[in-house]
């Protein structure tokens, strides 16, 4: 079916909405009639939305797609740990938005933080940090992906004294904070302060947690150790600390998972974090792990932006949708990712918050504005959660595709390949596998990045 002008004739769904010609939609001059689909987050669920619904709709449907995001890349978190340890270069694991939906696909971009939502006047306020004024956003349809950013309240000292891992920049900070704390440890002879600068906390043990431990047991002993004859093996501690390893993953995997990182002399303690402080880690029940070095991967929080909507929400401020993605208070908003709560037929369960599941759904979600859009009947989202792989460094992985439950370097390779297929690009798969070469025959890099004559620290 197609559109006329008038497409709100054809679109039963979605609330009509009083249009006056835009006088300027984030970048470009736009009085086009075409419905507003408005994209907020330019991670797996928002990009993946923006890719799949253009493609659908290049040259069928005249459709005005609009994505905001306050970085102009998307960061590929599963293999942050690889950057952190430079098996990959850490400006290989994030892409830019643009090539690869504004050029080709003619998606407009605008990097800028949103900084209100108003679903009663359909309008979302943002602005660039450049910029000084803020911009009105229209829409006719509203995405909501805006993810979820590491939760710094739940412990006193994790925002002052803890170092997060979520962002690129973390894998770089990280990274010149284990070889800081090697070059101060080489340059002292108390061996109680080098045992304090050589123990590396990991506090929680989700993906992150857990693909952390595994690339700073690599990076310390597997690679750091051979520059500094000073220091002793023994002298390294790793820490991992939460109630479970992979607390979301099947059973078996977890425990393989768990076995693994036991095998390379990484410590698990089953406890609750209480503070952080200058002298360490402070556990629930009193005890202090003396340490320089607490990264805190621990507890997720919504953005206030979303959980602050006036919508039917989670506990934790996720916002729940129905099997189409719609947030049913308001036709014509729609939210996935890991900002989303959408219950999983097979399981009775609301799906995990990973990657995979984030561009499964924006794909999906992309196919339901479509039907929207045309007046086809749309397809509720229902999928199985089968495959699931955890990096562990030293050519290590744990997997369970399809029930097939593989470990070790079988694990790893299969990791590898899959994961190179669903880079965004041939370059930057090239780019992926170029890294895997070298990194297999020869030395790591151990410089320190200093930026602007200051440590990245
Ligand atoms: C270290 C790490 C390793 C992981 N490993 C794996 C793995 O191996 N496999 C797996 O499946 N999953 C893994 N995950 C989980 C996976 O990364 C998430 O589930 C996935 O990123 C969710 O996608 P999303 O698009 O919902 O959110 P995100 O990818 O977080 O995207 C949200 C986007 O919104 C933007 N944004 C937020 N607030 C604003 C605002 N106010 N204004 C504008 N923009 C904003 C952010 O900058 C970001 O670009 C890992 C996560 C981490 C942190």
């Amino acid at each position: 079916m197609r559109l006329t002008k008038d497409w709100h004739t054809v679109v039963p769904h979605v609330m009509p909405v009083t249009r006056a010609p835009v006088k300027r939609v984030v970048t470009t001059r736009s009085t086009s009639l075409a419905p507003r689909v408005v994209i907020l987050g330019g991670g797996f669920a928002g990009v993946s939305t923006a890719h799949e619904l253009a493609r659908r709709c290049a040259g069928v449907l005249p459709v005005h797609i609009t994505l905001i995001s306050d970085q102009n890349f998307y960061l590929f978190t599963p293999l942050l740990a690889e950057a952190t340890t430079g098996a990959v270069e850490a400006h290989h694991v994030i892409y830019p938005i643009r090539p690869l939906l504004c050029a080709k696909l003619g998606v407009e971009f605008g990097e800028m933080t949103v900084e209100a939502i108003d679903l009663e006047r359909r309008r979302v306020t943002a602005c660039h940090r450049r910029s000084p004024g803020h911009q009105e956003i229209p829409y006719d349809m509203l995405v909501l992906a805006l993810g979820v950013a590491p939760d710094t309240t739940t412990a006193p000292g994790v925002e002052e004294y803890a170092l997060g891992f979520k962002a690129v920049g973390d894998a770089y900070r990280v990274r010149n904070h284990v070889i800081d704390q090697f070059e101060a440890a080489a340059l002292t002879d108390d061996p109680m302060e080098r045992r304090r600068l050589l123990t590396f906390v990991v506090v929680g043990a989700g993906h992150a947690g857990t693909e952390l431990v595994a690339a700073l047991e690599e990076l310390t002993r597997g690679i750091l150790l051979r520059h500094y004859s000073a220091i002793p093996r023994s002298a390294v501690r790793l820490v991992l600390v939460s109630t479970a390893v992979l607390p979301q993953t099947a059973t078996r995997l977890a425990a393989y998972a768990k076995k693994e990182l036991l095998k390379r002399g990484i410590h698990f303690l089953p406890a609750r974090a209480a503070k952080v402080s200058p002298e360490g880690l402070t556990l629930q029940d009193g005890r202090l792990i003396a340490s320089g070095s607490v990264i805190w991967t621990a507890g997720t929080r919504v953005s206030p932006l979303v959980a602050n909507l006036p919508v039917r929400k989670t506990k934790d401020g996720r916002v729940k949708v129905n099997g189409y993605f719609e947030v049913e208070e308001f036709p014509g908003v729609y939210a996935l990712g890991d900002n989303a709560a959408q219950v999983n037929p097979h399981t009775g369960g609301t799906y995990v918050a990973t990657a995979q599941v984030a561009v499964r759904q924006g794909r999906a979600l992309a196919a339901v504005i479509e039907s929207e859009l045309t007046g086809r009947p749309k397809r509720s989202f229902a999928i199985r959660e089968h495959a699931e792989m955890v990096p562990l460094s030293r050519h290590t992985a744990v997997a369970d595709l399809l029930g097939l439950k593989l470990g070790g370097v079988p694990a790893w390779v299969m990791w590898k390949i899959v994961y190179m297929f669903k880079l965004p690009t041939l370059a930057a798969r090239l780019r992926a596998v170029f890294d895997w070469t070298v990194e297999m025959f020869f030395q790591r890099d151990v410089s320190e990045l200093v930026v602007g004559g200051r440590r990245n620290v």
